[in-house]
């Protein structure tokens, strides 16, 4: 069993790098990927603690994609190289973030609401400010009487504090992975939000974009869904992928190295990511 998609506390999971790789050691996994929403920055710990352990270790990262009317995020996996190329591009990505949530905070400000970034900063610990932060000191601040609330009213998408942000294309995406060493992946291809028709033709263009693979299977799709995912990328030439999701107990019931259907993850979707080095 091993698994080619989890977070950790460098982004939104619950665990910390290290406690990650214990839990996919303790569950008897035989390789691991971490792939952190838009950073690096738990890779060398996990690696550490991959290196200490035995299991192998696969760096990756899970990049937000401009796309519409879904969701893409694409999955960066077998990363070399993430101190070159890939870690000036976070910057930048992280300069699109700040520069739509200072755009929420002004607006929001303007329209009475005494909300300002410091707070955000505050609430958002050591991770990167996003919209759960503002649903958060909304909650607080008694301007809704839910976080979930502030996502229906005021800040989900199209609702009137929205903003949206800058992202990479996929063809920038593509490249960045590719110029770390790495292979890039759509991560749970059900939320692009495209039906099957429109999802192979887009495929295709996607791969001449520098598209790698898909990730097939996924704990949100139907084990049916998931083959008829791994059939499209075979018939293009596309890297299967499979995994979790993995963002900690409590998080939602995803299982560390299972995914569509609780199935564990076989071992030979590593194949793709353990050339000789
Ligand atoms: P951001 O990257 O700052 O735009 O925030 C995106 C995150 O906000 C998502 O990962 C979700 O956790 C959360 N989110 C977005 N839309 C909703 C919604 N309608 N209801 C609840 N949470 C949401
Ligand atoms: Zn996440
Ligand atoms: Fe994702
Ligand atoms: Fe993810």
């Amino acid at each position: 069993m091993i698994d080619l998609h989890s977070h950790s506390t460098a982004s939104d999971g619950v665990l910390t790098p290290t406690a990650l790789i214990q839990l996919a050691v303790a569950e008897g996994l035989q390789a691991i990927a971490l792939t952190d929403h838009d950073t690096v920055a738990g890779l060398d710990e996990a690696r550490a603690a991959a290196d200490e352990s035995g299991i192998i270790f696969v760096p990756g990262i899970e990049l937000e994609i401009d796309w519409q009317p879904g969701i893409f995020h694409l999955l960066g996996l077998g990363l070399k190289d993430w101190t070159g190329p890939l870690r000036s591009r976070l910057v930048r990505v992280q300069e699109y973030r700040t520069t739509r949530n200072l755009r929420m905070v002004d607006r929001m400000q303007k329209a009475g609401i005494a909300i300002n970034y410091d707070e955000l900063i505050k609430t958002a610990g050591h991770h990167t400010v996003g919209r759960p932060h503002f649903a958060q000191v909304m909650h607080q601040k008694g301007v809704v009487a839910s976080p979930q609330e502030a996502f229906d009213r005021f800040i989900g998408n199209g609702r009137p504090f929205y903003e949206s942000k800058r992202a990479l294309s996929v063809g920038q995406a593509c490249a960045t992975v590719h110029a770390a060493g790495g292979k890039a992946v759509i991560a749970h291809p059900n939320t692009l939000g495209i039906g099957w028709d429109e999802l192979s033709r887009t495929l295709f263009r996607w791969k001449h974009e520098g598209l790698d693979g898909i990730e097939a299977y996924h704990p949100n799709n139907s084990l049916s869904d998931a083959h008829r995912f791994a059939s499209l990328a075979e018939e293009l030439g596309l890297i299967v992928t499979a995994g979790s999701d993995y963002h900690g107990i409590g998080r939602s019931n995803r299982r560390l190295g299972r995914s569509s259907g609780g199935r564990p993850i076989d071992v030979k979707f590593l194949d793709p990511f353990v050339e000789a080095a």
